[in-house]
């Protein structure tokens, strides 16, 4: 069995908060209001993969699926510099894809599976900047929900899968259910994320980020069964997530 890995959010306080990074073979989502650092942390995670495993990193390259059309190559390079990494090295590390309906976000992820065993140990991070945002557009109907959980259900088991079988972290962004930017909602509750239950039940670590003063945001353990329910303290730089 291989040694689980553990890759920097790019802050100590949070790093800690989540036992040290977040980690392969599992499942790791953040989700709250809209400028919370949601983004910024997956560029950020891009970034520090590449680090050697001394330094938070996994020494890996990353795959990410954009589906919301927010990935800013430029954000990247800000990042590489505040490690002292060539930032073009850091980008052709970064293989990267849109998705724009659910459909091809799920045959994306079995094309990343199909890519890992070509590369075996090369990949250690996925990151799905938002897993919901096209199930939104793709499900809005009132009568579409138990179709829309199926296909997430299904989603969240291949990756659960992937990540067990490469050894690789999992990173998914989530919206809020009162989020107007991600479509039709049916319950207005704020302090909810998207997803119910099939999402609640494959993540194994969430966050609930929120902001705070200036540039900073709190980030929340959020259901955690084993772990209380603690808050850290982090900030939006240009070089990314800090603390
Ligand atoms: P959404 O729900 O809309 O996707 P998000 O949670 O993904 O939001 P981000 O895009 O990660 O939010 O964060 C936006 C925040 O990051 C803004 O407050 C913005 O000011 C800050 N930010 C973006 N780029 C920089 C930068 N180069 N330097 C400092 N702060 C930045
Ligand atoms: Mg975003």
């Amino acid at each position: 069995r291989q040694a689980v890995l553990k890759i920097s959010t790019g802050s100590k306080e949070l790093d800690k908060l989540i036992g040290g990074g977040i980690q392969t073979m599992s499942i790791t989502e953040a989700f709250g209001e809209f400028r919370t650092g949601k983004t910024q942390l997956s560029h950020t995670l891009c970034v520090t993969c590449q680090m050697p495993v001394e330094e938070g990193g996994a020494n890996s390259k990353v795959a990410l699926i954009d589906t919301e059309n927010t990935f800013r190559p430029d954000r990247l390079r800000a990042i590489a510099t505040r490690f002292n990494m060539d930032p073009e090295e850091v980008l052709n590390n970064v293989l990267y894809a849109k998705a724009f309906n659910t459909d091809q976000q799920l045959d994306l992820i079995t094309a990343l599976a199909a890519k890992f065993s070509e590369e075996p140990g090369a990949y250690r991070l996925i990151i799905i900047d938002s897993i919901i945002n096209l199930f939104r557009t793709d499900f809005s109907g009132r009568g579409e929900l138990g179709e829309r959980q199926q296909k997430l259900n299904t989603m969240m088991s291949r990756l659960m899968k992937v990540a067990e079988e490469f050894n690789v972290a999992i990173f998914i962004t989530n919206q809020m259910m009162s989020d107007p930017s991600g479509g039709l909602t049916f319950v207005a509750d704020p302090k909810k994320p998207v997803g119910g239950h099939v999402l609640a039940h494959a993540s194994t670590t969430r966050l609930y980020l929120r902001k705070g003063r200036d540039n900073q945001r709190v980030a929340k353990l959020y259901d955690s069964p084993d772990m209380p329910e603690a808050e850290a303290t982090y900030a939006i730089t240009e070089g990314g997530i800090d603390d």
